[in-house]
């Protein structure tokens, strides 16, 4: 049961509505905070309002006309003329019956609102009687995100009476010693303020004792998991130089620094005895997967299994190909264990868990399934950490505890999203991360918006020749509609259909994520071979194909996409010397300025951190998957507030 029912005028359609704000207690109403606030204590007269561009007054007048009409559309306004003794000023409202039945002709009332033109539009009215109704109406007004039919009032009276009756205290986790040094208010103050400030300075008070909250509580989940991580043991791994200049050595290009640099720090890891809990982060093609391969190396020359996770089949056989070539002379055992490999799951069933002494099993989920396979796994090796939800860690906690009840491996985990060094430190701590650059400069995918369809014609055209005459291949990547990826298929379909009408001398083909593994394998395959000119997919592009012949790419719908979602994408083409090209259309053409910088823009990192001061960390980086915690008032990305707050940790 919930405690909303101790509050006063809760039935059962405002606890529906508070259900969609996400609200289910008196605790999330408390922390339900008000966006702005409107401070309507200043008096104004009518002849100033024409200056303002601000709701934080109050006028009062007379109403001197009145009426309801129609618009052009055939839209209810109201409309009417307010005046007091230095001017007059035209008001309309939208849609609003309810002014007709509460001031009328003649009436002295208080006004206030936004002026646009001379106008005032759609303003607060009262019917000024009393010096009561100013007192009212002359306030500090709290704007609480609202739906449509819970308005800030309903919201501010439920959460008066949690601080009037005093039915919620939070734990205040900070010492007096911090509170003073820092000079912040209690917590609890703190929150009462949020609501109902006596001024915009303690409302700004509240606001930092509130961000200090929310990030000291995120240092000391960091700090409590790093203080736990070290309880535990892990294999302490010794290195085996032989094998790793053998395989250096055996490379067709020579390492970067940045990655000479991330492989000694994962094996500065593997050989302390507590588990290695690192990111690998690094742009699209940056060369994640072969620093990952002189792991497993160790691993495997530990006498220890590995297990590489990756999101999609795709991916999974893509690295499994990369392995069994790189390891050709190294006498490793290398399995694909995804849904379409079923045969080598029983096969290794009949071995009952009896391996040879060198063993990598790479593949999706699909391996998780079979954890109770692997007994003796040393390092798990995580692809594009960001794809895997709650559930697979949940199951990695799992593959722990049957690998060995003692011992964890160590895990190594990688993202192609790359995460500023800022939010990085704040999340992972100051040692687990290595970072990698792009190896060498690669030629810059020309990027484009292309917003009129004079220039979308001439684009196809162009495309129509690049094909013909060099055999460059394209890929057209279809929008993300809503979170169900039924109508993500559809649109799919849509312009697969499109396409074809326009190219029917062309091959092209569709490919989306709810197509059967072995249809998809071959369409890829097909791709990769050239026989297919023009991919049309969902978002399943942005994991997973590479062909260095594909260097034409249209996104679109592109606006739909986030930034660091669609640098992923772009990063499909710009794989050889050919110069390529990434062309964006937008939903109804209309132009963004996100996409033009997003054109402008190359570096993965740079790109990432437009789009969190955008949009945020949890909607790039999914509040789930990452676990970046969703933070109302503190912003993670401010590195001098996270340093302040960290001091007393
Ligand atoms: P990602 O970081 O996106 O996973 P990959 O590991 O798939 O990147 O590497 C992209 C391509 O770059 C691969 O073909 C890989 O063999 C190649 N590569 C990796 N490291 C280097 C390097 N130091 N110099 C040149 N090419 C490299
Ligand atoms: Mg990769």
């Amino acid at each position: 049961m919930s405690d909303l029912d101790r509050l006063k005028g809760i039935g059962e359609s405002t606890r529906k509505k508070l259900a969609k704000l996400g609200i289910f207690s008196i605790r999330d109403l408390v922390y339900h905070f008000p966006r702005r606030f409107i401070d309507r204590r200043k008096a104004l007269k009518i002849a100033d309002l024409v200056f303002i561009d601000n709701e934080d007054y109050h006028s009062i007048g007379h109403v001197i006309q009145l009426q309801e009409i129609r618009s052009k559309t055939g839209k209810p306004l109201t409309t009417a003329i307010i005046k007091d003794e230095t001017s007059s000023i035209n008001v309309i409202w939208f849609n609003s019956h309810y002014v007709k039945k509460i001031v009328d002709v003649g009436d002295r009332v208080i006004i206030s609102g936004l002026c646009e033109k001379g106008r005032l539009i759609n303003p607060k009215i009262r019917k000024y009687t009393s010096d009561q109704d100013l007192k009212e109406f002359a306030i500090l007004e709290a704007i609480y995100p609202e739906t449509k039919s819970l308005s800030s009032k309903v919201l501010a009276n439920l959460i008066k009476q949690i601080f009037d009756f005093n039915l919620f205290r939070e734990d205040e986790i900070l010492s007096p010693m911090i509170m003073q040094a820092e000079n912040l208010m209690d917590i609890n103050s703190a929150l009462r303020t949020m609501h109902f400030p006596q001024d915009i300075q303690s409302w700004h008070r509240a606001r930092e004792r509130i961000a200090f909250d929310e990030i000291y509580r995120i240092l000391l989940e960091v700090k409590q998991r790093k203080e736990e991580a070290v309880k535990y043991q892990s294999f302490k791994f010794s290195i085996d130089e032989v094998a790793h200049t053998k395989l250096m050595e055996s490379l067709p290009f020579k390492l970067t620094d940045s990655q000479v640099k991330a492989i000694q720090e994962i094996y500065t890891d593997l050989q302390k005895s507590i588990p290695m809990h690192r990111l690998l982060n690094g742009d699209v093609g940056s060369g994640k997967t072969i620093v990952a391969a002189f792991a497993a190396m160790q691993a495997v020359c530990n006498h220890k299994q590995v297990i590489f996770l990756a999101p999609t089949s795709i991916l999974a056989s893509q690295h499994h190909q990369f392995f069994e070539k790189i390891f050709q002379d190294f006498g490793v055992n290398i399995h694909l264990i995804t849904s379409n490999t079923k045969s080598t799951v029983k096969k290794l069933r009949k071995h009952g868990g009896h391996f040879a002494d060198k063993e990598i099993f790479i593949g999706t989920h699909a391996l998780l399934f079979n954890i109770d396979l692997f007994n003796n796994v040393g390092l798990v090796i995580i692809d594009e950490q960001h794809k895997f939800g709650v559930k697979q860690r949940e199951t990695l906690e799992m593959l722990r505890s049957v690998s060995n009840l003692v011992r964890l491996p160590h895990v190594l985990s990688m993202s192609a999203t790359p995460i500023p060094r800022t939010l990085a430190l704040t999340l992972y701590g100051d040692l687990d991360v290595s970072i990698l650059y792009k190896p060498s400069i690669r030629k810059r995918v020309i990027t484009k918006c292309i917003y009129d369809e004079d220039i979308q014609e001439k684009m196809y055209e162009w495309i129509r020749h690049e094909i013909r005459t060099k055999k460059y291949q394209v890929y057209v990547v279809c929008p993300l509609i809503e979170e169900s990826e039924k109508s993500d298929i559809r649109s799919a379909i849509q312009e697969y259909d499109n396409l074809r009408k326009r190219y029917p001398e062309f091959n092209i083909a569709l490919l989306h994520g709810k197509m059967k593994g072995s249809v998809k394998d071959k369409i890829i395959e097909d791709f990769k071979e050239g026989k297919i000119d023009i991919l049309v997919s969902t978002s399943v592009v942005e994991v997973g194909i590479d062909n260095p012949n594909a260097v034409i790419m249209i996104v679109e719908g592109a606006d739909r996409f986030g930034l660091a979602q669609l640098h992923q994408i772009r990063g499909r083409v710009g794989r050889s010397d050919i110069q390529s090209y990434c062309f964006l259309k937008t939903t109804n053409n209309i132009r963004s300025p996100h996409l033009e910088f997003f054109a402008e823009n190359h570096d993965g990192f740079v790109v990432a951190e437009y789009d969190l001061q955008k949009r945020g960390p949890g909607e790039v980086y999914g509040y789930v998957q990452s676990g970046i915690p969703k933070l109302k008032v503190a912003n993670i990305l401010d590195i001098d507030f996270i340093k302040r707050v960290k001091q007393y940790l």
